[in-house]
């Protein structure tokens, strides 16, 4: 499974839960983006890589089409279809829904890619500890991330955004 077949699938998925996720130039992407932020914001939220943009209100996300990274934009599809509130107002816990993710980017056949493009993640050593004795998702060893990530699957579960057969679920 390559990066771009990823990607068109989760184009599909979007779609599916109501959303949009668009290829777009990197001309449309300042024109949108830079042309927002000078409007203050019009509800873009842009993480510091900078080739992709979500709008929470509108359930959209825009990534640069060369520059477009399947990780990146699982993890920002958790903010458009599981975060309640803008995640520019407020950025909710991100380790609630890690699960969410993980069982996302395995639907789509790049949990391998996903696992690399999470690399700068950070999360607690001990899952039961969230917030203490911090490490990379990258810098991590296999069994601290395999304890996390059969962790949060099970806690993803647990709270309904996977179903009984882990597969992912939008609550917006
Ligand atoms: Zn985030």
């Amino acid at each position: 499974m390559t990066n771009q077949t990823a990607i068109n699938s989760l184009i599909d998925i979007t779609k599916s839960w109501g959303g949009t996720l668009d290829l777009v130039t990197l001309h449309e992407y300042n024109a949108t983006v830079f042309e927002s932020q000078y409007k203050k914001n019009k509800g873009w939220s842009t993480p510091p890589d900078d080739f992709h943009a979500l709008h929470w209100e509108n359930k959209r996300i825009i990534t640069v089409a060369d520059k477009a990274m399947c990780g990146f934009l699982i993890h920002e599809m958790g903010h458009l279809f599981l975060n309640m509130i803008d995640p520019f107002r407020s950025n909710e816990d991100e380790w609630e829904w890690l699960g969410w993710e993980i069982a996302l980017a395995k639907l789509v056949g790049c949990y391998k890619l996903w696992s690399e493009h999470n690399g700068s993640y950070f999360m607690p050593r001990d899952p039961e500890r969230p917030g203490e004795n911090l490490v990379s998702w990258g810098r991590a060893n296999a069994k601290t991330k395999s304890v996390a990530a059969y962790n949060r699957l099970r806690h993803a579960k647990d709270i309904g955004i996977l179903d009984a057969s882990y597969q992912p679920i939008p609550k917006r």
